[in-house]
């Protein structure tokens, strides 16, 4: 079956067909960075992850942009409150939301730029907006003259009429049409600005995405991501704004996935109910929120609690212990290069089963079935006394790829096996006994790096993984 993708334009699952052969082009819609990332902002950054490692374990080439906002009126708030600057302020955030999204296993994006980096390309963006009359000025302002965009509207399958003017948009004086809205904001005294035909001021959020889409990857790209709730109105207007101005469609596939809710609550600032993904991490591992992202369609809503991370952490450990299983018996198995043409077909079926399901418009949930059957195959293989290394590697590097796309394995257990780690306690048992304290440092740092602790009991040493 070939790759199927629901696209919210279109609100049909259609097959996935690149603009160029072989290639993607995909931007994801990046973070204000004003705060720390909660675990709701993880589900858009671990669910278009995945679609990117898919993407490429297919022999795609992605190019997988996601930008930062680092100036808006949010920015200006906090950099004020906090008193720090602005640039100061994004600094910090940015190297924080680098910091939490490489602690959960996502691949560094191929580029984040910022809009700081691109004011020019945004203000030159809005001249052409007001030179095809798409745009006009109001009092150091500029605005997007929706009623002009006959498409809009198209992505939220509203019309014009049916937007609650004034409740989601505010009603300005300045604006022809409430449903408008700003592309360049007048500075107000003291704010940060940058100089353009329209006096000092600063690009508002929309315009920033279809500068920076178009001057990174192209008048129309191939997929659009981001979290349901920038469907309306930010994903609408950047449409009205590129289309405006190529005459060509944005993206061919625009993605979205649905909320994380905490306890089936809404998780608001109201309610305190936010968890940072940097506390998280504290307390579980990242590969078992990781899991848990993946446990349900990226179009359905998610529950997280205490439960369903239990659940998660449960069903990932059988997968993990088939796998360091794996790998703790081939030091012991028989050199054999021959494997059971049924096994093979059987293992073939199931990596055919896990590509289709990816293939339904990424269906992580089904997906991981075809890991289980694979966990099953591997566990019936391991009951016998003799095994075989090209089995036991058969398995393992099947359960590599599949974690290729999904990154829920510990990669600890890759790096030391269980009787490296014996070994190595012996060894620094000698270097003691020798005086080797040097060595014996040497050992245990090594251990300590790998996440594996030391215990001193009555009965010996004891270890355990971090
Ligand atoms: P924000 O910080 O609200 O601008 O959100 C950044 C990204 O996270 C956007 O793609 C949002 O749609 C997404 N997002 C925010 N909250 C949640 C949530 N509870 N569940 C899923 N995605 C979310
Ligand atoms: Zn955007």
């Amino acid at each position: 079956m070939t790759l199927k993708v629901y696209n919210t334009l279109t609100r049909k699952k259609e097959e996935f067909i690149p603009i160029e052969p072989g290639k993607v082009k995909m931007y994801v819609c990046g973070p204000t960075v004003y705060n720390y990332i909660h675990i709701g902002n993880g589900r858009p950054v671990i669910f278009f992850d995945v679609v990117r490692r898919y993407l490429e374990s297919q022999q795609y080439e992605v190019n997988y942009i996601t930008n930062f906002t680092d100036v808006d009126d949010k920015m200006i708030r906090k950099a004020e409150e906090l008193a720090v600057t602005v640039p100061e302020l994004a600094e910090t955030f940015i190297h924080a939301f680098l910091e939490d999204i490489a602690a959960i296993g996502v691949h560094e994006a191929s580029m984040n730029p910022r809009v700081t980096e691109n004011i020019q390309e945004i203000v030159d963006f809005i001249a052409v907006l007001v030179e095809k009359d798409y745009a006009y000025e109001a009092r150091g302002d500029v605005y997007y003259r929706t009623s002009k965009f006959a498409d809009y509207g198209k992505l939220s399958n509203q019309n014009l009429d049916e937007l609650q003017y004034g409740i989601r948009i505010e009603v300005d004086d300045r604006k022809e049409s409430p449903q408008d809205f700003v592309l360049w904001k007048a500075a107000k005294p003291g704010e940060i600005y940058w100089d353009s035909p329209w006096g000092q001021g600063r690009p508002g959020w929309h315009i920033e995405c279809s500068a920076m889409v178009r001057k990174y990857l192209g008048e129309t790209i191939d997929i659009h991501g981001g979290g349901h709730d920038l469907t309306f109105p930010h994903h609408e207007c950047e449409i009205a704004q590129t289309e405006a101005v190529t005459g060509q469609p944005m993206a061919n596939y625009w993605m979205h996935n649905a909320f994380l809710n905490i306890d089936n609550e809404k998780m608001s600032k109201s309610l305190g109910n936010g968890i940072l993904i940097r506390d998280l991490v504290k307390q579980i591992k990242p590969e078992v929120f990781r899991f848990f992202m993946l446990s349900a369609h990226y179009r359905n809503p998610l529950n997280f609690s205490d439960e369903s991370l239990k659940q998660a952490a449960n069903a990932l450990e059988r997968i993990q212990n088939a796998y360091d299983n794996l790998k703790h018996r081939l030091a012991t198995a028989s050199d054999s290069s021959e494997v059971d043409p049924q096994l093979t077909d059987r293992v073939a079926a199931i990596v055919a089963q896990f590509v289709d399901k990816m293939n339904d418009d990424f269906n992580t949930p089904d997906a991981i079935t075809a890991v289980f059957e694979l966990v099953a195959e591997a566990n019936l293989y391991l009951q016998q006394e003799r095994v075989h290394a090209a089995v036991l590697q058969l398995f393992i590097n099947q359960l590599q790829a599949f974690d290729q796309t999904l990154g829920i394995l510990s990669q600890l257990a890759d790096e030391l096996l269980d009787e490296e780690i014996e070994q190595l306690i012996i060894d620094r048992t000698e270097a003691r006994k020798s005086k080797n304290w040097a060595r014996a440092d040497e050992i245990r740092d090594l251990l300590t790096e790998k996440g594996i602790y030391l215990e001193d009991t009555p009965q010996g040493i004891r270890w355990r993984r971090k």
